[in-house]
């Protein structure tokens, strides 16, 4: 027996177990300070009660010989892709089929199993900043050396820059034919990465928004270049909106699928996670599109032969859930603790631009990207904050080395001690 090495270019993640060490060290030498946490990654307030009703009922029909049910169908129950299909997509004008939902026991989980259904020889562009799932998943895969990170930096507002287009026509292949339909399968159909100035086209395209860990949001008018160069080059946009719920302003996008193009070129992650507080519950869903073609093939019909063969469904009882969330009250009953969240976001990044600070995120996001003072590294002020204010945050430079100079702060803390948190912020630093 082997085993597969590309688990040994993984770089250990020390980021997490790191802030809690040195919080723990921190308690320990300091037994009666309060400490607060606004490094939470998790939600902290409980399911709402339509959801906690309907999984009742579901242990009830569980229990009983006439109503218990088996397997779950591979995609889900109807009754939970059709409210997917209505209240996520078709009120926001978006057409999508049943069969092309896929449930799921979350979009961490999705994020990194639709790797399977790519070649291992496939480029990867992955923001820095980021989510670390997309790039260590991709590790795992074999594909280490070929992801290609994204810089997004403060005066881009935090938005990747495109790769720079190929100075040569790149609507026709270096074999003649039309791009989509050439017969040089290794190219794609796409113009070769001649240029030497020319940043290579990646075949796949992680994108998050609202972004985790900087809150950015990305415009119609952004992510429609980003579908327009994924379709005019061939290339696969992973899209992640896990916090889609966090969005307050209508003309954000919610859905990669209300960009024009999106349904030959995107994938969409979504998760029950942050929208209705089912971290520990585990439920989400992935779009794959039947206009999603590569080299004949619909990607839909691999990601259901992975999925079938791999994966036995969500359990009865977390859809019933699931499906509670879309009901008139669950709905009013969720969006009672986004506004919660929302109201703590918004008001970590107020506080602490009072103490002087450069902050980003807060809107559409449970996240606050805050810029550390000159002089300090994402480490050595994360010390500071801890000792001078007894607040934890979360270092940027653990999302990759461009989010260095950063701290996240995040809205799910409870409200008494995020006030309290943001109070001793500004007494020390205002
Ligand atoms: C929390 C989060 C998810 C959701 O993951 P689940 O497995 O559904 O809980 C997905 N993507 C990002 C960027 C996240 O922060």
């Amino acid at each position: 027996m082997t085993i597969n090495k590309n688990f040994l270019d993984l770089e250990a993640s020390y980021l997490f177990s790191t802030v809690n060490k040195k919080t723990r060290e921190f308690m320990a030498s300091h037994p009666d300070v309060d400490v607060i946490k606004l490094s939470i990654g998790d939600v902290t307030r409980p399911l709402c009660p339509a959801v906690i009703e309907a999984m009742h009922r579901a242990v009830d029909e569980m229990a009983d010989e006439k109503t218990f049910r088996g397997y779950p169908p591979e995609q889900g129950y109807d009754f939970i892709l059709d409210a997917i299909l209505q209240y996520d997509y078709l009120k926001r004008g978006i057409s999508l089929k049943k069969d092309e939902i896929f449930l799921s026991d979350g979009a961490k989980s999705d994020c990194g199993n639709i790797g399977d259904i790519f070649a291992v020889d496939n480029t990867v562009a992955i923001c820095d900043p980021v989510y670390p799932v997309y790039i260590d998943t991709n590790i795992m895969n074999g594909r280490g050396k070929k992801i290609i990170l994204m810089p997004c930096s403060e005066e881009k507002g935090f938005l990747p820059d495109l790769p720079e287009l190929p100075t040569e026509d790149v609507s026709s292949c270096s074999c003649g034919a039309e791009k989509l339909t050439c017969a040089e399968g290794a190219t794609k159909g796409r113009a070769p990465n001649s240029a030497s100035d020319t940043a290579p086209v990646p075949d796949i395209i992680y994108l998050c928004f609202p972004n985790n860990p900087t809150g950015a949001v990305a415009s119609k008018a952004y992510l429609k270049k980003w579908v327009d160069y994924a379709n005019a080059h061939h290339s696969l946009i992973l899209f992640d909106s896990a916090y889609e719920a966090f969005i307050t302003q209508p003309d954000i996008p919610r859905s990669i699928y209300e960009i024009e193009g999106a349904k030959s070129c995107a994938i969409e992650l979504r998760s029950f996670s942050k929208t209705a507080g089912f971290t520990g519950l585990r439920c989400g869903y992935t779009v794959v599109p039947h206009e999603l073609v590569f080299e004949g093939v619909e990607l839909n019909s691999l990601w259901l032969r992975r999925q079938s063969t791999k994966f036995n469904g969500v359990s009865y009882i977390t859809q019933r859930a699931a499906e509670a969330v879309y009901s008139e009250e669950g709905q009013k009953q969720i969006q009672e603790n986004l506004s919660y969240y929302r109201e703590n976001a918004r008001l970590i990044y107020e506080g602490v631009r009072e103490a002087g600070f450069k902050a980003f995120g807060g809107k559409n996001s449970p996240y606050v990207w805050m810029k550390i003072p000159a002089g300090f590294t994402s480490w050595s002020f994360f010390d500071q904050l801890l000792e001078k204010c007894q607040v934890v945050g979360t270092p940027g430079s653990g999302f990759g080395k461009m989010g260095e100079g950063y701290l996240r702060l995040t809205g799910f803390g409870s409200r008494e001690r995020t006030l309290e948190a943001i109070e001793r912020i500004k007494k020390y630093f205002g």
